[in-house]
């Protein structure tokens, strides 16, 4: 399809990503009647708690209202930063030095985690540590991120860098940038490859997965503390369950989640297959690449390096989904005049989670376990955050010397004020944070 394809609703469009791992078709299963664990979602976060649990030996039920995976788990760029939204001078001023490192750190662990599922499972996913270039749009945010790259280095041990305008172009084959920041510990990867080799870990381990099985309502029993999940294909019994809906969750299921979590729709573009020396010539050493804008953006290459990649926010275009796709493809040829000839093969969106604090949040509320809030760094956090779940509830039967480890377990989130649910802020933010990117001269 080319960029002024017809589009007839945000849902017909197919992620470039499915054309290589296809969801499954709804194959009208049975449901177990109960089990141990019963997981409402599998993305990362539902599959990875499902695939350690069941290798722990329990037995495990992971349910999809949508095909499996139809969530941000195949939608996503496949940029693996592990990054959290607070800069290390925030983290610093907000939590002290010693539990800022500590959660950077964990950030660390959480991306070597994502890269050992992927050794041990086998997945072949196109894993590339290729590193991330973030431009710099002005001399002061040069300047600014420089300081902040200093600061985390020393916090992390990431050999992260700064440079200057005369390297640019061995970065990134843009001229909007007056310099950058180089990553060169994150990678990129196939999200889609990568969710059906955890599906396929998943099941081999023994967890019952399902998709077309939307969880319509979840009541404890109050005689022995279990669960009923209620679906449209009957009900399964579970000792415990797990949230992983992250930012599918709808109110009809649980309001309460709902008033603390937003979801925050991003788009993504794919360009036809091109010429490999033009990318390599964009995206020099196939790095992942970034900018600095509170609009933020993000472009990689594709797997085989033939096409460009590029996300954004879902532009707010009421009723037109061609003008939003043209606007994020403006977005990419201001920054690579060279790609303005070259066709949009796929778009698609999908939803990032937030929460008040901007922090993943992993949590317990009312006997049920959550793991969310990723804010667009989840291709890292989710796996971890379901490994650490899992690692908390085999912990808690006795049988298990693997202790959950990580620092974001806390309170539940509050509750965002006037909100239920309706992002109806979002428009005027994005305004706002669009005007700011303007003042600051990152026009
Ligand atoms: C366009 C886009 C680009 C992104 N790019 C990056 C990136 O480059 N790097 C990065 O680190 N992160 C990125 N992210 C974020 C990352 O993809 C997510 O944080 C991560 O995939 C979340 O995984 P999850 O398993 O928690 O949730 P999801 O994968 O979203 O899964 C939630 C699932 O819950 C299901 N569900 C909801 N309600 C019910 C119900 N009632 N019953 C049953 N099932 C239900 C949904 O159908 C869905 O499949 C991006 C996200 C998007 C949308």
């Amino acid at each position: 399809m080319s960029h002024n394809s017809k589009y007839s609703h945000p849902d017909d469009e197919i992620p470039y990503w499915w054309h290589a791992a296809p969801p499954e078709p709804d194959s009208n299963v049975s449901l177990p009647a109960r089990c141990d664990v019963a997981i409402v979602g599998s993305g990362y976060t539902g599959l990875t708690a499902a695939l350690y649990l069941a290798s722990a030996g329990r037995d495990v039920v992971v349910l999809d209202r949508e095909a499996i995976g139809f969530g941000a788990s195949t939608r996503n760029g496949g940029i693996a930063s592990g990054n959290l939204r607070l800069s290390a001078s925030q983290a610093k001023q907000q939590y002290g030095e010693t539990k800022a490192r500590k959660l950077f750190a964990e950030g660390v662990s959480a991306r070597d985690h994502l890269h050992e599922l992927i050794t041990t499972h086998d997945i072949d996913c196109d894993y590339q540590l290729n590193g991330r270039f973030t431009g710099a749009l002005t001399d002061s945010d040069l300047q600014k991120m420089a300081r902040e790259t200093e600061l985390f280095s020393a916090m992390t041990g990431i050999e992260a860098y700064a440079i200057e305008q005369n390297q640019v172009s061995q970065y990134i084959g843009s001229d909007v940038y007056v310099g950058g920041i180089v990553r060169p510990d994150i990678a990129h990867f196939h999200p889609g490859k990568f969710h059906l080799g955890l599906l396929k870990a998943a099941r081999q381990a023994g967890t019952f997965v399902t998709g077309y099985c939307g969880v319509d309502q979840i009541s404890k029993t109050h005689s022995d503390g279990k669960f009923t999940l209620q679906t449209a294909h009957g009900s399964v019994l579970a000792n415990e369950v797990i949230m992983a809906t992250n930012g599918y969750n709808q109110k009809t299921l649980n309001n309460w989640l709902s008033k603390r979590i937003v979801a925050v729709r991003s788009r993504i573009i794919v360009t036809e297959a091109l010429s490999k020396n033009l990318i390599a010539t964009l995206a020099p050493n196939l790095r992942a690449m970034g900018e600095n804008r509170r609009l933020f953006r993000y472009f990689r290459p594709g797997p085989e390096g033939d096409r460009m990649i590029f996300g954004s926010r879902e532009p707010i275009i009421q009723g037109s989904l061609d003008k939003a796709i043209e606007h994020v493809r403006q977005g990419m040829i201001g920054i690579f005049p060279d790609l303005a000839s070259a066709n949009i093969q796929s778009s698609w969106a999908g939803n990032v989670a937030f929460s008040r604090s901007e922090l993943p949040l992993i949590f317990q509320h009312d006997g049920i376990h959550y793991a969310m809030g990723y804010c667009g760094s989840g291709t890292v956090w989710a796996p971890w955050f379901g490994k650490q779940l899992a690692d908390k509830l085999i912990a808690r039967d006795g049988h298990s010397s693997t202790q959950p480890e990580s620092l974001f377990f806390g309170e539940p989130p509050a509750a965002i004020p006037l909100y239920n649910g309706r992002p109806w802020f979002l428009p005027a933010a994005m305004a706002w944070e669009g005007l700011q990117d303007r003042l600051q001269g990152r026009s």
